[in-house]
């Protein structure tokens, strides 16, 4: 190494920067390009501009600071005619950040070429370069080449392997690097716990969870948030609890995916003990947690509080905003989401294609034909945003529920630019059903079914046309067809939350503890809205045949036992939440009316597409839905 003086007064003297430092410890303490080409040009008046240790600095700062160049990285790297380890290890480095992951390949066989020995820092970056664009080849070939120069032993290098394995889904692959790791640390184990997630494989991942020695918060919010994905509440709430009772602290992560889970089960108490936790601990909510929580709090019903949260952030990003607007179109207010778009232009926020998906399905769940014309257009006069499909989903749904159905067939057939898809058409056709013209309900309905062949839902809506028009041949056809193209039913599933335990119905089940006293109340239910006046709707009995069980009848389909149970564990005051995965029957939506009044119940069903807020006798979706 060439010896230089650090306190050199010739280097002191000369310097022009505001901090008085030799042009060495100044790279290590540069802010800016500007500063670093002055140092290197001390540098290079010093005739060091071929020291490694000195130039590895420099191209440090360069390659892999955030005021750094990583052109000029290079240029520097150029220049020094026998770059160390240290320096192709920094070099690599930017570039991976840069996700350049040819560069980092190409480095390490000039690396090679100049017989310059990798150290255990190589490796690393070399598997993440090899991930970056899924280039499994050259990813075993630098496996080989960790096992050639005797880095097996290393962790990190071992951690990224399994990384990169699990990121190519070659979970085998993945699992013999683990199984060899003569020590396997916290990222180890949920990095193999994530690979068998993504995958679809929760079985595996769980196996490696219960094998894991001294579970880190990482671990278990990665278990938890694979069951919530793979929609398995059970299983997520019972590992949720289980980490409440061993006092393992929430980490965000946990905490937003058990927030999801509630959203999608409509699980209240559960959320709000979460909620309550994120306020006990003073847990900061930044956007992405608030709008979580917003979302849960629309999910099961609670607007107010939902608004109460929304209203008291600091800051909203717009998925906060949107998240809002969203959570009033689902309920029905349109007015309120209107209100509250209108605020969000005022306050100067950017709306994008969402807010304006959830402005027009505010406008379409409250009839509000107008309003929804003027922002389809507003959105690209105003904010330059060009509708999409979905935006055209939702004005044929707004004209078409308020029976406009020429308007709404002409926007499908002359006014969009791009094909209709299945959520379009399903839009047309359902309005066509409810406004009883069949002849264009057939003729979109049966574009329909070719558009969307394996979604049971779309063969219901034209079977029900045919039906209500007498043709009973043309609705054997469709079931026909259904079965010949082996097209799954699927399940009605109505879930409820009692006493903190979420309980799952499915039509005629029997599977509940307490089936006995549910059914027994399930009959007492009826007897009493017979009495106002209840009769069975047999118009729709083809639907419910084909979206519920067959072989049960209307009085057990699943929303009915989920309000049994509820009535039956409810305290006085109490609101039932049920939430249903397919849209709520005419039937059931009638009785769910009748029970309220029958009861003095407050029950809220959320079906497939929006709320029902059922009260004395009435639903807040006026019979539209
Ligand atoms: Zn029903
Ligand atoms: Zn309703």
């Amino acid at each position: 190494m060439i010896p230089i003086s650090l306190s050199s007064p010739a280097v002191t003297t000369s310097l022009s920067l505001s901090h008085h430092l030799n042009p060495v410890q100044g790279l290590d303490k540069c802010s800016s390009m500007a500063e670093l080409k002055q140092f290197h040009s001390q540098i290079i008046r010093l005739g060091l501009s071929s020291d490694n240790n000195i130039m590895g600095r420099g191209i440090k700062f360069c390659a892999l600071s955030d005021h750094g160049d990583l052109s000029y990285a290079h240029k520097l790297f150029d220049k020094i005619s026998h770059p160390d380890t240290f320096i192709y290890n920094t070099l690599i480095r930017g570039y991976l950040q840069c996700y350049l992951a040819r560069e980092c390949l190409i480095l390490y066989l000039r690396m090679l070429h100049h017989s310059v020995l990798p150290n255990s820092f190589t490796f690393p970056s070399l598997v993440r370069a090899c991930c970056i664009d899924n280039w499994v080849e050259q990813g075993l070939q630098i496996h080989a080449y960790a096992i050639k120069f005797g880095f097996l032993d290393d962790g990190i290098c071992q951690n990224n392997l399994v990384y990169m394995y699990v990121s190519f889904g070659c979970m085998e692959e993945a699992r013999r690097v683990f199984d060899k790791m003569p020590q396997r640390d916290a990222v180890s184990w949920t990095t193999l716990i994530s690979g068998y997630s993504r995958l679809g494989l929760v079985k595996d991942a769980s196996e490696v969870f219960r094998t894991m020695p001294n579970r880190n918060s990482a671990a278990w919010s990665s278990m938890i948030a694979t069951y919530v994905q793979h929609n398995l509440f059970n299983e997520a709430f019972a590992l949720f609890n289980e980490m409440r009772t061993k006092n393992i602290e929430l980490d965000t992560y946990v905490i937003a995916s058990m927030l999801s889970a509630c959203s999608k089960l409509g699980a209240l108490e559960q959320g709000e003990w979460i909620h309550g936790y994120i306020k006990r601990n003073e847990i900061e909510m930044d956007t992405k947690l608030a709008t979580t929580v917003i979302d849960w709090y629309c999910k099961c019903g609670c607007l107010e509080k939902a608004f109460e949260v929304f209203d008291g952030l600091q800051s909203k990003g717009i998925s906060t905003w949107n998240c809002m607007i969203g959570g009033f179109a689902m309920h029905g207010r349109g007015e309120a989401a209107i209100e509250l778009f209108k605020a969000m232009e005022r306050g100067g926020v950017a709306s994008d294609s969402i807010t304006f998906l959830n402005v027009l399905n505010a406008c379409a769940h409250s009839g509000l034909v107008e309003t929804g014309r003027y922002y389809f257009k507003h959105m690209s006069r105003v904010h330059g945003l060009k509708p999409r499909v979905e935006h055209f989903g939702c004005l044929v749904d707004l004209l078409g529920r308020v029976g406009l159905l020429d308007e709404a067939t002409k926007v499908v057939e002359e006014e969009m630019p791009m094909e209709a898809d299945a959520r379009v058409l399903g839009a047309l056709v359902g309005a066509c059903k409810i406004h009883g013209n069949i002849e264009l309900g057939v003729k979109f309905g049966k574009r329909l079914i070719e558009l969307d062949p394996y979604n049971s839902g779309r063969y219901v809506l034209l079977a029900n046309l045919y039906a209500s028009a007498g043709k009973w041949e043309e609705v054997a056809n469709i079931r026909k067809l259904m079965n010949d193209r082996g097209v799954k039913k699927t399940p009605g599933i109505s879930v409820i939350e009692m006493e903190g335990i979420v309980s799952e119905f499915v039509a005629g089940g029997r599977a509940h503890p307490e089936s006995n006293e549910i059914y027994c109340k399930l009959d007492e239910m009826l007897d009493r809205i017979r009495c106002l006046g209840y009769v069975p709707d047999t118009d729709e009995v083809l639907q419910d045949i084909v979206e519920e069980e067959k072989e049960n009848p209307l009085n057990y389909h699943s929303e009915k036992l989920a309000i049994a149970y509820g009535l039956l564990k409810a305290k006085p005051g109490q609101t039932i939440r049920i939430s249903k995965n397919l849209r709520v029957c005419r039937d059931c939506h009638q009785a769910s009316k009748l029970i309220s009044k029958a009861f003095n119940r407050k029950i809220i069903v959320r079906d497939r597409n929006r709320f029902h807020h059922f009260r004395d006798g009435e639903c807040s979706c006026n019979d539209f839905w």
